[in-house]
């Protein structure tokens, strides 16, 4: 038996920051690093920052009649570079900015597009979300990129319910709630897709990671996540994208979601070993072999920041970050029927 007054975890305290929230470790990379474009075909292109800021995608669509962007970045410098590198390709006016979720990797440079005169556009459960997450985020990872991070945060206005099409001339992207506030989390509550048809592209937001670490200690249910996966095969099934876009990692096919299973699957294992079934806290020596554990089965995986952000909400919340069962009179994401 633990004694009463040990720690069951660390806290941080609100900015100016005493500490950091986690010991910055080489492979993060730093600041200076600077992300890279892909060309995926009909206009399309994928920006993904570099590690240091979470390898995040920021999808852009480009058409002769405007310009539409999906997920606006952590940082407001990797923002900008999103800009400049559709400035480099056309001279058409970024149109809507559309946010897949409220984590604050996909929605803090929204007041650089803002700026640009581009309209910011999510599901309503999204906006509200921003709204009442943003501020306790920008605290949290104040004790990680500090000045880097924005001053402010800018929630859409232009919100929806269940699907919206977004026209840009004659081009539509479609958005839709792949999960709302009906449903519990997998990697997030909300999610928001987006299908770009003429492109057969399909934008799956944070529902998959490939090739790298997930982040998974927001309320997460891994029954659920499993849940949700599964209808995202038959999404797929249905719409046979030529390319699948992650919110994070390199975008692919429908084997993403084999590795994501295969990962969800371990991970739940090994973290539910360590914490025994949910009885113990995750010590400070278990947490660095969990971590060892995780990267021994996952070597060629990149981005570690996001495995280290989930083992600390996991020590500091307890297996409440991350349910290994389903909670009770819980709801299963359901299988978008409107496409
Ligand atoms: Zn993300």
């Amino acid at each position: 038996m633990e004694e009463n007054n040990s720690p069951r975890g660390q806290f941080f305290v609100a900015p100016p920051m005493t500490a950091p929230v986690l010991p910055w470790r080489p492979e993060y990379g730093g600041i200076e690093d600077s992300g890279q474009t892909v060309d995926i075909g009909g206009g399309v292109h994928v920006y993904s920052s570099p590690d240091y800021a979470l390898d995040v995608n920021s999808v852009f669509v480009l058409t002769s009649d405007g310009v539409v962007v999906l997920d606006s970045q952590l940082l407001p410098r990797h923002a900008e570079t999103v800009i400049r590198e559709i400035q480099a390709r056309t001279d058409q006016p970024i149109r809507y900015v559309s946010n897949s979720h409220h984590h604050p990797d996909h929605t803090f440079g929204n007041p650089v597009f803002l700026e640009q005169g581009a309209e910011l556009v999510s599901s309503y459960f999204t906006a509200r979300m921003i709204d009442g997450s943003a501020f306790w985020y920008l605290m949290f990872l104040s004790g990680m990129w500090g000045e880097h991070l924005p001053s402010a945060y800018a929630v859409p206005r232009q919100t929806f319910v269940r699907s919206r099409e977004l026209w840009v001339g004659r081009t539509a992207v479609q958005l839709f709630e792949f999960t709302d506030s009906t449903t519990v989390a997998g990697e997030s509550v909300d999610v928001t897709m987006a299908w770009i048809p003429h492109a057969r592209v399909l934008h799956v937001a944070d529902v998959v990671w490939p090739g790298a670490h997930t982040f998974f200690a927001d309320g997460t249910s891994v029954p659920d996540w499993f849940i949700q996966l599964g209808h995202l095969r038959e999404l797929i099934k249905d719409l046979s994208p030529r390319v699948i876009v992650p919110g994070h990692g390199a975008p692919g096919d429908v084997g993403m979601i084999d590795a994501q299973e295969r990962y969800l699957l371990s991970v739940a294992r090994m973290v539910e070993d360590y914490c025994r079934g949910g009885e113990a806290p995750l010590t400070d020596d278990d947490k660095v072999k969990l971590r060892q554990d995780i990267i021994n089965e996952f070597p060629q995986y990149r981005n570690h920041i996001p495995l280290d952000i989930s083992l600390q909400l996991l020590q500091m919340l307890g297996p409440v970050a991350f349910l290994i069962g389903r909670p009770d009179g819980a709801t299963a994401a359901r299988l978008p029927t409107f496409l």
